[in-house]
Protein backbone atom coordinates (compact mmCIF):
# COMPACT_ATOMS: atom_id res chain seq x y z
CA UNK A 1 0.00 0.00 0.00
CA UNK A 2 1.13 3.48 -0.60
CA UNK A 3 1.85 5.58 2.30
CA UNK A 4 0.47 9.09 2.04
CA UNK A 5 3.06 11.27 4.18
CA UNK A 6 6.09 9.15 2.39
CA UNK A 7 4.81 9.96 -0.88
CA UNK A 8 3.98 13.60 -0.58
CA UNK A 9 7.55 13.84 0.59
CA UNK A 10 8.74 12.28 -2.28
CA UNK A 11 6.63 14.35 -4.40
CA UNK A 12 7.71 17.78 -2.83
CA UNK A 13 11.17 16.90 -3.87
CA UNK A 14 10.47 16.99 -7.32
CA UNK A 15 7.73 19.76 -7.47
CA UNK A 16 7.23 21.30 -10.48
CA UNK A 17 5.23 24.89 -11.54
CA UNK A 18 3.03 24.45 -14.45
CA UNK A 19 4.15 23.25 -17.72
CA UNK A 20 7.74 22.06 -16.52
CA UNK A 21 5.72 18.75 -14.67
CA UNK A 22 7.92 16.31 -15.81
CA UNK A 23 10.12 14.98 -13.33
CA UNK A 24 7.16 14.51 -10.89
CA UNK A 25 5.24 12.87 -13.88
CA UNK A 26 8.68 10.16 -13.83
CA UNK A 27 8.35 9.91 -10.33
CA UNK A 28 4.53 9.00 -9.99
CA UNK A 29 4.53 7.17 -13.58
CA UNK A 30 6.88 4.92 -11.66
CA UNK A 31 4.51 4.57 -8.27
CA UNK A 32 2.10 3.95 -10.20
CA UNK A 33 3.39 0.91 -11.84
CA UNK A 34 2.68 -1.84 -9.50
CA UNK A 35 -0.68 -0.64 -9.08
CA UNK A 36 -2.47 -0.80 -12.92
CA UNK A 37 -2.34 -2.62 -15.57
CA UNK A 38 -1.13 0.07 -17.75
CA UNK A 39 0.94 3.96 -17.23
CA UNK A 40 1.37 6.05 -20.14
CA UNK A 41 2.52 9.81 -20.17
CA UNK A 42 0.47 11.53 -22.98
CA UNK A 43 1.60 14.39 -25.27
CA UNK A 44 1.06 17.37 -22.59
CA UNK A 45 2.66 15.33 -19.86
CA UNK A 46 -0.41 13.90 -18.00
CA UNK A 47 0.09 10.93 -16.28
CA UNK A 48 -2.62 8.17 -17.45
CA UNK A 49 -2.58 4.68 -15.21
CA UNK A 50 -5.01 2.33 -16.66
CA UNK A 51 -6.70 -0.50 -14.23
CA UNK A 52 -8.72 -2.36 -16.56
CA UNK A 53 -12.07 -3.49 -14.99
CA UNK A 54 -15.40 -4.70 -17.64
CA UNK A 55 -17.40 -1.83 -16.60
CA UNK A 56 -17.57 2.10 -17.27
CA UNK A 57 -14.96 4.50 -17.46
CA UNK A 58 -14.48 6.51 -14.86
CA UNK A 59 -11.57 8.84 -14.66
CA UNK A 60 -10.09 10.34 -11.29
CA UNK A 61 -7.87 12.55 -11.25
CA UNK A 62 -5.52 15.12 -9.39
CA UNK A 63 -2.97 17.54 -10.63
CA UNK A 64 0.47 17.50 -10.40
CA UNK A 65 1.52 21.01 -11.31
CA UNK A 66 2.29 23.78 -8.59
CA UNK A 67 1.99 27.86 -9.00
CA UNK A 68 5.04 29.25 -10.11
CA UNK A 69 7.30 32.39 -11.49
CA UNK A 70 8.29 32.88 -14.47
CA UNK A 71 11.18 35.02 -15.37
CA UNK A 72 10.42 37.85 -17.79
CA UNK A 73 13.41 40.49 -17.20
CA UNK A 74 17.07 40.20 -16.18
CA UNK A 75 17.80 44.04 -15.32
CA UNK A 76 21.13 45.65 -14.78
CA UNK A 77 21.80 44.98 -11.65
CA UNK A 78 20.98 41.54 -11.67
CA UNK A 79 17.69 41.36 -10.36
CA UNK A 80 14.78 39.10 -11.74
CA UNK A 81 11.01 40.76 -13.13
CA UNK A 82 8.61 37.64 -13.37
CA UNK A 83 5.21 36.75 -14.24
CA UNK A 84 2.66 33.97 -12.48
CA UNK A 85 1.96 30.49 -13.57
CA UNK A 86 -1.39 30.31 -11.92
CA UNK A 87 -3.08 32.59 -8.98
CA UNK A 88 -0.42 34.61 -6.53
CA UNK A 89 -2.10 37.52 -4.48
CA UNK A 90 1.57 39.67 -5.14
CA UNK A 91 1.39 41.40 -1.70
CA UNK A 92 1.91 37.74 -0.03
CA UNK A 93 4.91 36.92 -2.13
CA UNK A 94 7.16 39.97 -0.45
CA UNK A 95 9.34 38.01 1.59
CA UNK A 96 8.98 34.66 0.09
CA UNK A 97 11.70 32.55 -0.12
CA UNK A 98 11.87 30.82 -3.84
CA UNK A 99 13.83 28.15 -5.75
CA UNK A 100 14.81 27.69 -9.17
CA UNK A 101 14.30 24.70 -11.19
CA UNK A 102 17.99 24.37 -11.01
CA UNK A 103 17.65 24.13 -7.41
CA UNK A 104 18.92 27.99 -6.77
CA UNK A 105 17.44 30.10 -4.23
CA UNK A 106 15.81 33.52 -4.12
CA UNK A 107 13.88 36.22 -2.24
CA UNK A 108 10.86 38.14 -3.40
CA UNK A 109 10.83 41.76 -2.43
CA UNK A 110 9.09 45.01 -3.77
CA UNK A 111 10.17 48.16 -5.29
CA UNK A 112 10.12 50.79 -2.24
CA UNK A 113 8.47 53.23 -3.94
CA UNK A 114 5.29 50.57 -4.86
CA UNK A 115 5.71 49.94 -0.55
CA UNK A 116 5.47 53.67 0.37
CA UNK A 117 2.64 54.63 -2.18
CA UNK A 118 0.47 51.57 -2.63
CA UNK A 119 -2.66 49.81 -0.37
CA UNK A 120 -1.57 46.29 -0.04
CA UNK A 121 -3.74 45.18 -2.31
CA UNK A 122 -2.70 47.41 -5.12
CA UNK A 123 0.67 45.91 -5.45
CA UNK A 124 1.07 43.87 -8.37
CA UNK A 125 3.67 41.83 -9.67
CA UNK A 126 5.46 44.65 -11.30
CA UNK A 127 6.19 45.52 -8.50
CA UNK A 128 8.24 42.86 -6.93
CA UNK A 129 11.50 41.53 -7.96
CA UNK A 130 13.53 38.18 -6.91
CA UNK A 131 16.70 38.77 -6.23
CA UNK A 132 19.06 35.92 -6.73
CA UNK A 133 21.96 37.07 -4.88
CA UNK A 134 23.80 38.38 -8.36
CA UNK A 135 26.65 41.05 -8.34
CA UNK A 136 25.39 42.13 -11.53
CA UNK A 137 23.64 41.50 -14.99
CA UNK A 138 26.59 39.82 -16.10
CA UNK A 139 26.60 37.20 -13.11
CA UNK A 140 22.79 36.70 -13.25
CA UNK A 141 22.40 35.60 -17.01
CA UNK A 142 24.96 32.49 -16.20
CA UNK A 143 22.78 31.45 -13.67
CA UNK A 144 19.80 32.04 -15.19
CA UNK A 145 17.56 33.24 -18.46
CA UNK A 146 14.34 34.48 -19.63
CA UNK A 147 11.80 31.19 -19.33
CA UNK A 148 13.14 30.02 -16.38
CA UNK A 149 10.74 28.91 -13.50
CA UNK A 150 10.92 29.51 -9.84
CA UNK A 151 8.32 28.22 -6.78
CA UNK A 152 8.49 28.48 -3.28
CA UNK A 153 11.37 27.05 -1.07
CA UNK A 154 9.67 24.38 1.82
CA UNK A 155 10.16 21.90 3.40
CA UNK A 156 6.62 19.58 4.71
CA UNK A 157 6.06 19.77 8.64
CA UNK A 158 3.86 18.14 10.48
CA UNK A 159 2.09 20.27 12.98
CA UNK A 160 0.36 17.45 15.58
CA UNK A 161 -2.20 16.21 12.85
CA UNK A 162 -1.69 18.96 10.65
CA UNK A 163 0.80 19.19 7.27
CA UNK A 164 2.51 22.30 6.74
CA UNK A 165 3.76 22.90 2.92
CA UNK A 166 3.98 24.89 -0.21
CA UNK A 167 2.57 22.03 -2.22
CA UNK A 168 -0.14 20.54 -0.97
CA UNK A 169 -2.17 22.52 -3.62
CA UNK A 170 -2.34 19.61 -5.33
CA UNK A 171 0.86 16.98 -4.50
CA UNK A 172 -1.25 16.17 -1.54
CA UNK A 173 -3.96 15.01 -3.57
CA UNK A 174 -2.04 13.17 -5.96
CA UNK A 175 -0.64 11.15 -3.24
CA UNK A 176 -4.21 10.54 -1.86
CA UNK A 177 -5.34 9.36 -5.50
CA UNK A 178 -2.25 7.08 -5.88
CA UNK A 179 -2.92 5.60 -2.19
CA UNK A 180 -6.47 5.13 -3.58
CA UNK A 181 -5.02 3.30 -6.29
CA UNK A 182 -3.02 1.01 -4.06
CA UNK A 183 -6.55 0.30 -2.35
CA UNK A 184 -8.56 -0.76 -4.78
CA UNK A 185 -7.98 -4.54 -5.45
CA UNK A 186 -10.71 -4.99 -7.65
CA UNK A 187 -13.37 -3.12 -9.72
CA UNK A 188 -16.28 -3.82 -12.27
CA UNK A 189 -15.54 0.16 -13.26
CA UNK A 190 -12.71 0.79 -16.05
CA UNK A 191 -10.44 2.94 -14.05
CA UNK A 192 -8.23 5.87 -15.19
CA UNK A 193 -6.47 7.46 -12.61
CA UNK A 194 -5.18 10.73 -14.08
CA UNK A 195 -2.53 12.76 -12.61
CA UNK A 196 -2.80 16.44 -14.70
CA UNK A 197 -0.58 18.90 -15.85
CA UNK A 198 -1.23 22.87 -16.09
CA UNK A 199 -4.70 23.11 -13.81
CA UNK A 200 -3.30 26.20 -12.36
CA UNK A 201 -3.51 27.86 -15.54
CA UNK A 202 -6.48 26.89 -16.96
CA UNK A 203 -7.47 23.26 -16.45
CA UNK A 204 -5.35 22.60 -19.50
CA UNK A 205 -4.06 19.00 -18.78
CA UNK A 206 -7.01 17.90 -17.57
CA UNK A 207 -9.62 18.72 -20.88
CA UNK A 208 -7.00 16.89 -23.37
CA UNK A 209 -6.99 13.44 -21.02
CA UNK A 210 -11.04 13.44 -20.65
CA UNK A 211 -10.99 13.83 -24.41
CA UNK A 212 -8.85 10.78 -24.77
CA UNK A 213 -10.01 8.54 -22.10
CA UNK A 214 -14.44 9.71 -23.05
CA UNK A 215 -15.14 8.52 -19.25
CA UNK A 216 -18.50 8.09 -18.35
CA UNK A 217 -18.16 9.51 -15.03
CA UNK A 218 -15.43 11.65 -13.79
CA UNK A 219 -14.24 12.50 -10.11
CA UNK A 220 -11.38 14.63 -8.99
CA UNK A 221 -9.53 15.45 -5.85
CA UNK A 222 -8.02 19.34 -5.11
CA UNK A 223 -7.87 21.34 -2.28
CA UNK A 224 -10.84 23.30 -0.89
CA UNK A 225 -10.93 26.31 1.24
CA UNK A 226 -12.14 26.32 5.01
CA UNK A 227 -14.22 29.12 6.92
CA UNK A 228 -12.42 28.13 10.30
CA UNK A 229 -9.43 30.78 10.52
CA UNK A 230 -9.33 34.15 11.73
CA UNK A 231 -7.99 35.45 8.33
CA UNK A 232 -10.60 33.77 6.26
CA UNK A 233 -13.26 36.28 5.28
CA UNK A 234 -15.26 33.51 3.02
CA UNK A 235 -18.42 33.01 4.75
CA UNK A 236 -17.71 28.57 4.97
CA UNK A 237 -18.51 25.65 6.87
CA UNK A 238 -16.08 23.76 5.95
CA UNK A 239 -12.76 23.06 8.42
CA UNK A 240 -9.52 21.33 9.03
CA UNK A 241 -9.77 17.82 10.65
CA UNK A 242 -14.22 17.25 9.37
CA UNK A 243 -13.55 14.76 6.84
CA UNK A 244 -13.15 15.73 2.89
CA UNK A 245 -15.83 17.54 1.02
CA UNK A 246 -18.12 16.35 -1.46
CA UNK A 247 -18.18 19.43 -4.12
CA UNK A 248 -21.49 21.03 -4.92
CA UNK A 249 -20.49 24.13 -6.59
CA UNK A 250 -16.92 26.21 -7.51
CA UNK A 251 -16.86 28.93 -9.89
CA UNK A 252 -15.61 25.92 -12.67
CA UNK A 253 -18.50 23.84 -12.51
CA UNK A 254 -22.12 22.61 -10.63
CA UNK A 255 -21.48 19.16 -10.04
CA UNK A 256 -23.92 17.02 -11.40
CA UNK A 257 -26.76 15.71 -8.53
CA UNK A 258 -26.24 12.29 -9.72
CA UNK A 259 -23.11 12.30 -8.78
CA UNK A 260 -23.45 14.20 -5.57
CA UNK A 261 -25.51 11.55 -4.54
CA UNK A 262 -23.02 8.85 -5.65
CA UNK A 263 -20.17 9.94 -3.61
CA UNK A 264 -22.39 10.85 -0.53
CA UNK A 265 -23.41 6.97 -0.86
CA UNK A 266 -20.05 5.71 -1.10
CA UNK A 267 -18.88 7.97 1.95
CA UNK A 268 -22.30 6.66 4.37
CA UNK A 269 -21.10 2.90 3.42
CA UNK A 270 -17.57 3.43 3.94
CA UNK A 271 -18.21 5.19 7.22
CA UNK A 272 -16.27 8.22 5.85
CA UNK A 273 -17.58 11.64 7.24
CA UNK A 274 -17.83 14.28 4.86
CA UNK A 275 -18.36 17.94 4.89
CA UNK A 276 -20.55 19.86 1.69
CA UNK A 277 -18.94 22.14 0.15
CA UNK A 278 -20.20 24.96 -2.18
CA UNK A 279 -16.66 27.14 -2.87
CA UNK A 280 -17.14 30.97 -3.56
CA UNK A 281 -13.81 31.35 -5.10
CA UNK A 282 -11.49 28.91 -7.52
CA UNK A 283 -12.03 25.96 -9.67
CA UNK A 284 -10.55 22.93 -10.56
CA UNK A 285 -10.21 19.95 -13.04
CA UNK A 286 -13.86 18.23 -12.64
CA UNK A 287 -15.21 21.49 -14.96
CA UNK A 288 -12.94 20.52 -17.72
CA UNK A 289 -13.98 16.71 -17.47
CA UNK A 290 -17.78 17.89 -17.32
CA UNK A 291 -17.56 19.97 -20.57
CA UNK A 292 -15.54 17.35 -22.80
CA UNK A 293 -16.92 15.88 -25.79
CA UNK A 294 -21.08 15.72 -25.15
CA UNK A 295 -20.70 16.29 -21.47
CA UNK A 296 -19.59 14.05 -18.63
CA UNK A 297 -20.98 13.37 -14.99
CA UNK A 298 -18.41 14.96 -12.79
CA UNK A 299 -18.12 15.32 -8.86
CA UNK A 300 -15.64 16.48 -6.41
CA UNK A 301 -13.58 15.49 -3.71
CA UNK A 302 -11.80 17.97 -1.62
CA UNK A 303 -9.10 18.10 0.81
CA UNK A 304 -9.73 21.50 3.34
CA UNK A 305 -6.91 23.45 3.32
CA UNK A 306 -6.01 26.75 4.88
CA UNK A 307 -3.97 29.38 2.82
CA UNK A 308 -4.17 28.04 0.00
CA UNK A 309 -1.22 29.21 -2.91
CA UNK A 310 0.60 30.50 -0.17
CA UNK A 311 4.13 29.26 1.27
CA UNK A 312 2.50 27.73 4.34
CA UNK A 313 -0.90 25.53 2.93
CA UNK A 314 -2.19 23.73 5.64
CA UNK A 315 -4.14 20.09 5.55
CA UNK A 316 -5.15 17.52 8.60
CA UNK A 317 -3.52 14.14 7.46
CA UNK A 318 -6.71 12.88 9.20
CA UNK A 319 -8.88 14.47 5.86
CA UNK A 320 -6.16 13.50 3.35
CA UNK A 321 -6.22 9.92 4.30
CA UNK A 322 -9.94 9.78 4.13
CA UNK A 323 -10.28 11.68 0.81
CA UNK A 324 -8.10 8.58 -0.71
CA UNK A 325 -10.59 6.12 1.36
CA UNK A 326 -13.57 7.90 -0.22
CA UNK A 327 -12.18 7.61 -3.53
CA UNK A 328 -10.97 4.50 -3.38
CA UNK A 329 -15.05 3.49 -2.32
CA UNK A 330 -15.96 5.61 -4.89
CA UNK A 331 -13.56 3.66 -7.81
CA UNK A 332 -15.33 -0.11 -6.48
CA UNK A 333 -18.95 1.88 -6.68
CA UNK A 334 -20.62 1.23 -10.35
CA UNK A 335 -22.87 4.06 -11.23
ZN1 LIG B 1 -5.46 22.81 -7.02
Amino acid sequence: MIDILKTFTHLQSVARPSGFESPCAQAIAALAGPYCDEVKIDTLGNVICHKKGPGKRLMMAAHMDVIGLIITHIDKKGFLRFGALGGFVPYRLIGARMKLENGMGGSVWCDEKAMEEKKLEEISLNDLYLDIGAESEESARKMVQVGDVAMYEGEVQQLGQMLLSPYCDDLIACAALLSAMSQVEKSENDLYFVFTVQEEVGLRGAATAAYAIDPDFGVCMDVTRTGDNPSEKAKMVVKLGAGPTIKIKDVSLLCNPQMIAHLREAAKEGDVPYQDEVLTAGGTDSAAIQKTRGGVLSGCISIPCRYIHSQNEMVSLKDVEQSARLMALCAQRTL
